[in-house]
């Protein structure tokens, strides 16, 4: 029996392309797929069960993933068995791998706590001797690691030391090596960024920048009383400049946004476009202040609003030429090393956890440690840790997600902030309509303002987004 899936999200407005026909927009997290769908038969697939609707019609819905064979609960099933699938696969490692304790910011809204210091010397023989060992073992295809702070840049010369033999191990193994890192950019120089790409083989660069000038500088103190906005801003520039020479090099452009600086993000974006920012391989992430085992209550942006001015933060963006995603479109996979054995986090203190939050953070660091990194068998996964357990919870409908619309894009998003009961659902939970409406007009398509008017008629055509 036919029933309409339960990933099904249709637009509330009614919109008419260049024709002059109408229809609506339906969204199937399930298949990441955007259709637009004439009104009449939008309201069958919304009001009509599948079984009285006409065998054309519901053909064409089914073909389109609208209706499914699988009753709702093993709809649910099924995403949560790909998403453990994904999960359990250890052919693909990662290691998060935080160099130093340090870091020469000192943002408020930060939950780690920053004491000079890093990896001693026999930690990082361990480290770099378990990143090596997932290499060379059979069945690994691939080994990523992540630097993460702490601020990364602050163990610049062990980093370059560690990458050495990772990228050694890689030619030797033939497994391909690549690495990401997180960094807050005030110590990144193009001549540095050239050499983390050419030799390090970092492929991605995630760098925060929360404001125009005197807000990111105010919001994100240097230690050191000096500004980094204009040095970051300038790099940036630069990496943009040599695009041809980092091809495969994706930035990532953070804002992290609270009641301080959100009436600022505007006036970012327009400084950011000015720099260039609008290339193909540069792309926005904002995101909300958040609680990282500390108390950011007083700052926190409320998540209605957030939802409500991101969306038109990311019309502005497109508007600029920018690139920020309006739709989830990928199907959700290793959601975070806290859900898969095949990725660890090894902070610089010599401990081994699953949580990104975890390092760093006093009450974790003494508290939810899996092991010390020397106490670890090289070439076995890292232990259990506290969220390993996600898909089971999901899979008996222990956390709301299980009922989620958007659960096959978006995976449950954070299981420690769910245990710390602070829901961790993106913006695109609230704002869905508004962010189809962008879709809409991307795919030349005008809102109606009165559906009452529009014709009834038209079937299901697929559209892009
Ligand atoms: S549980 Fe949350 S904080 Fe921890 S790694 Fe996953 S997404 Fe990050
Ligand atoms: S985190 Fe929120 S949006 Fe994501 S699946 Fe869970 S309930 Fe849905």
């Amino acid at each position: 029996m036919l029933t309409k899936s339960r990933y099904v999200i249709v637009s509330e407005n009614t919109y008419t392309d260049p024709a002059g026909r109408r229809g609506r927009l339906v969204y199937n997290t399930a298949t990441t797929r955007v259709s637009l769908l004439g009104t009449a038969a939008a309201r069958q697939l919304e009001q009509v069960a599948p079984d009285d609707m006409p065998t054309a019609l519901a053909d064409r819905l089914r073909g389109l993933g609208l209706l499914t064979e699988q009753d709702p609960e093993q709809e649910m099933q099924s995403v949560v068995a790909a998403q453990k699938a994904t999960a359990d696969d250890t052919a693909s490692r990662a290691f998060v791998l935080v160099p130093t304790s340090y870091c020469n910011m000192g943002c408020d809204y930060c939950g780690q706590t920053h004491v000079r210091g890093g990896l001693a010397p026999d930690h990082r023989r361990h480290v770099a001797d378990r990143v090596l060992a997932a290499m060379a073992q059979p069945g690994t295809e691939q080994v990523e690691v992540r630097w993460f702070g702490g601020e990364p840049m602050m163990a610049y010369a062990v980093l370059l030391a560690m990458s050495e033999e990772f990228t050694a191990g890689s030619a030797a193994t033939g497994t391909p090596y690549r690495a990401t890192m997180t960094t807050n950019g005030a110590l990144l120089t193009l001549r540095k960024m050239r050499r983390l790409y050419d030799d390090c083989a970092v492929r991605e660069v995630c760098v925060t920048l929360d404001g125009p000038a005197e807000v990111h500088d105010a919001h994100r103190p240097l230690k050191s009383g000096q500004r980094s906005y204009a040095r970051i801003l300038d790099l940036l520039r630069g990496v943009v400049a040599e695009a041809d020479a980092f091809e495969e090099l994706s930035v990532i452009l953070r804002v992290n946004i609270d009641v301080r600086n959100h009436g600022h993000v505007s006036e970012l974006l327009r400084d950011l476009k000015d720099a260039g920012m609008d290339h193909r391989m540069v792309q926005l992430d904002l995101h909300g202040v958040y609680a990282w085992s500390n108390d950011v209550s007083d700052v926190r942006l409320g998540r209605e609003e957030l939802a409500r001015q991101e969306v038109e933060w990311i019309q502005e963006i497109l508007g600029l030429g920018m690139n920020h995603a309006v739709l989830p479109r990928a199907r959700a996979g290793k959601i975070c090393p806290a859900v898969t054995r095949s990725q660890e986090v090894i902070s610089s203190t010599g401990s081994v956890f699953s949580c990104t939050e975890h390092p760093l953070v006093d009450r974790h660091e003494r508290e939810d440690a899996l092991s010390p990194v020397v106490m670890l068998p090289t070439p076995r996964l890292r232990p259990a840790g506290q969220f390993d357990d996600w898909h089971e919870r999901l899979s008996s409908s222990s956390v709301p997600c299980s009922g989620c619309v958007f659960l096959p894009v978006c995976g449950g998003s954070c299981p420690k902030h769910w245990s710390e009961s602070d829901p961790p659902c993106p913006p695109f939970k609230s704002n869905i309509q508004a962010r189809m409406d962008l879709v809409a007009v991307l795919n030349n398509l005008r809102p109606v303002a009165d559906e009452a008017q529009s014709a009834a008629g038209g079937g299901a055509r697929s559209g892009g987004a």
